[in-house]
């Protein structure tokens, strides 16, 4: 018999986990669902049944009750229990930022580095949202040899959970420093002392380790926009090697989770509402940077629960399922 936690189950992403398991139907025979005392006993339907919230507490993992966890809680709590979920012989899937940049964890986007996922020790991170959709991307082109990247993001308010989505829907600030109604905020997360904000830090620094290479340059910019959403990036990337344009797009086309949408004749490019509730990160505006040699400009988007977190984490989950069996 095998047992899912999902932890955070009434935040935007663990409902989407919940969406996504109704999808895909996984070799799973039991669920329980899990988030803060706030929402002790309340009822979610899932799989077609009443399922009633339980509380997370120390206890929840008690006497090896679960295979697995999926957390999308925030960090300090998966920092608390995940720990006691592994001593309970759990593996868990981790949606926070906590572990992510931790040499013993894997930091997994299956697309890209799903082999990772089998080496762990207890916690497997999903990365953050804006990488995802960006490494899905480059890992593509890799062939070329990526020498420096220049993100420029355009986040969702979604990225911020449901008090970001109040703040646009009730033209209010309340998560947000400004209202982000007619506002685009270059400030998401926390400010550091050089200057870049923690989205733009995790952007490189996870980008680096899921492609495996720590001499890569890379600079980014992440702005938070009024579009409740998927997120979009404008991506810069400067090659080692020559590159043919058509080669890139059918690297692109052939590539797993990526859908190109570049047809500039009849207004054809990725946008927000067209990926909204889809897994694949799309792809346009794919074109040289003449200012630079072997340079490159894309634009990509997609759905930040899905792709950027649920699914993602969801897809990890299913590929250990099928090595396990
Ligand atoms: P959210 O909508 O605010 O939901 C937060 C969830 O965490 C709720 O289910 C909440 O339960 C639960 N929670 C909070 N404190 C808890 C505690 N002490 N014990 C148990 N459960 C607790 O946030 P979200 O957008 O779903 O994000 C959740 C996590 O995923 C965060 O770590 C975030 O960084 C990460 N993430 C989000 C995105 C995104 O695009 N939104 C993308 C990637 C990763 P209550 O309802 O009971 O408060």
């Amino acid at each position: 018999m095998i047992s899912c936690a999902i932890v955070g189950a009434t935040g935007l992403v663990g409902s989407t986990f919940l969406k996504i398991l109704e999808e895909k139907h996984l070799n799973i025979d039991k669920y329980v669902l899990f988030a803060s005392k706030n929402s002790k006993g309340k009822v979610i339907k899932f799989m077609g049944e009443d399922y009633i919230v339980e509380e997370l507490t120390e206890d929840s993992f008690d006497n090896n009750r679960f295979n697995y966890a999926l957390f999308s809680a925030g960090a300090d709590t998966s920092k608390k229990f995940s720990p006691i979920a592994i001593k309970n012989g759990c593996v868990v899937i981790d949606n926070s930022s906590a572990f992510r940049m931790q040499d013993d964890v894997p930091l997994v986007v299956p697309e890209v580095n799903i082999q990772k996922a089998f080496e762990n020790n207890g916690i497997i991170a999903n990365p953050n949202c804006s990488t995802i959709q960006a490494v899905v991307v480059l890992n593509a082109l890799k062939e070329y040899g990526i020498k420096r990247i220049i993100y420029n993001t355009y986040q969702a308010v979604s990225g911020a959970g449901y008090k970001g989505l109040i703040d646009l829907e009730e033209n209010t600030s309340k998560k947000f420093p400004y209202k982000i109604v007619d506002n685009c905020l270059p400030h998401i997360d926390v400010f550091l002392e050089n200057g870049y904000t923690k989205e733009e830090v995790k952007m490189i620094e996870e980008t680096k380790k899921i492609l495996d290479n720590q001499d890569l340059k890379i600079t980014a910019t992440c702005v938070r926009v009024p579009v409740k959403n998927s997120h979009s990036e404008s991506i810069n990337i400067e090659f080692e090697k020559e590159f043919d344009i058509l080669d890139v797009r059918q690297k692109l086309n052939l590539s797993d989770g990526i859908v190109v949408l570049d047809e500039i004749s009849r207004n054809i490019y990725p946008i927000n509402t067209f990926s909204n509730g889809k897994d694949d990160v799309f792809v346009g505006r794919i074109r040289r940077d003449f200012s630079v040699k072997n340079g490159l400009n894309l634009w990509c988007v997609a759905d930040n629960i899905r792709k950027g977190a649920a699914s993602n984490a969801v897809q990890i989950l299913e590929k250990l399922l099928e090595r396990n069996a």
